[in-house]
């Protein structure tokens, strides 16, 4: 089969591989999706170490059970599924504490296993034994269902900012991460939700979303007195950082009003992770500041239940479906603002 591998930093190949062969207690899966992710174009660019090369990439999918070596998992041959990517060990205790995600061994598709950039994908025993895969019921299709992984690392996040009617919230970050931030913050009641971002053409493309309005960051700071502006001069009651940037992190603590709560969401670039922060924010204001790193299977069902329901609008995430031989094509989308989200269909 022809699948996008990774070999190294800026070196991503479509090839010819071996069809994936199951052993026992395996689920092999025929991909109709897979998401292009912001952690997969960090990845090209600049390689990753926790990834072994050769390691076929793509972890944001959907595709159907077309064999089973386990007749006890909870989806069957025909099944259109989605699948918590996280292969966690059940027994150290955060697993236990149902924090899956911060497992100390915890292992990853497309990172430890191959993922989903290519036509067949096998799911490892473990995971279908622990019922990692999650049947399509409804008939939403399958290129919003990959979007179940990304949201479930958002509703992560907000399992600990708990949005509700008062809060006047703003994302900082207008790629899709962020614009998931304010759907479901629009969808858990919140007063205003506004989304900044240092491209206007990112911006613009917000414009589809339930959301009260645009602001352009721009060096001089206008858009920190904007934000006092759009808020009595109090400033945001929840700041969201949804963009891997040390000035993004300073500008949330500077936008954030008397008692927010602030979320640095996703990290910085791991070559150089250090912030300059006015921490006086936090000592004044009282802030509350929280990160999140990946998902628990408990996210990962609300954001699965969440698409399947209809109420999240998955459909204005998807901009383009490529073949998988576009897949660079899909980085420089990525990259311009000009997708919001590609899908790889790896069967055209
Ligand atoms: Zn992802
Ligand atoms: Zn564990």
């Amino acid at each position: 089969m022809k699948a996008a591998i990774y070999h190294g930093k800026e070196d991503i190949r479509v090839e010819n591989i071996a069809d994936p062969v199951l052993t026992d207690g395996e689920i092999l899966l025929e991909i109709e999706a897979c998401s292009v992710c912001g952690t997969d174009l960090r990845t090209y660019r600049n390689g990753d170490k926790k990834i072994a090369p050769p390691r076929v990439l793509g972890h944001e999918f959907c595709g159907r059970v077309i064999e089973s070596r386990n007749p006890d998992a909870n989806v069957q041959k025909g099944d259109r599924v989605v699948m918590y990517i996280v292969l966690s060990c059940g027994e150290c205790k955060y697993c236990r504490a149902g924090r899956e995600n911060l497992c100390i061994s915890r292992t990853t598709m497309s990172y430890h296993y191959d993922g989903a950039f290519a036509p067949y994908v096998k799911v490892p025993a473990r995971a279908v034994q622990r019922n990692s895969l999650f049947k399509v019921t409804t008939d939403q299709s399958s290129q919003q269902m990959s979007l179940a992984e990304p949201l479930g690392c958002v509703t992560n996040a907000h399992t600990h900012l708990g949005i509700g009617l008062q809060d006047r919230v703003a994302v900082i970050g207008a790629g899709p991460i962020g614009a998931m931030h304010a759907v479901l913050a629009r969808l858990q009641g919140a007063q205003s939700v506004h989304l900044i971002d240092i491209n206007q053409k990112r911006l613009d493309m917000m414009t589809r979303f339930d959301i009260d309005g645009t602001i352009l960051s721009e060096k001089d700071g206008a858009h920190l007195e904007k934000s006092l502006e759009l808020t009595n001069g109090e400033g945001f009651d929840v700041v969201i950082v949804a963009v891997s940037s040390a000035f993004a992190q300073a500008d949330a603590l500077e936008i954030a009003g008397k008692g927010a709560r602030v979320e640095f969401f996703g990290g910085l670039p791991k070559s150089n992770p250090t912030a300059v922060l006015n921490t006086n924010h936090l000592h004044y204001k009282e802030l509350m500041l929280s990160g999140s790193y990946s998902e628990k299977i408990s996210d990962f069902r609300t954001a699965y239940q969440l698409i399947q329901s209809g109420r999240f609008p998955a459909d204005k995430f998807i901009t383009h479906e490529l073949p998988l031989e576009r897949i660079h094509d899909s980085f420089l989308m990525m990259e311009s603002g000009e997708a919001l989200k590609v899908c790889i269909n790896p069967q055209l």
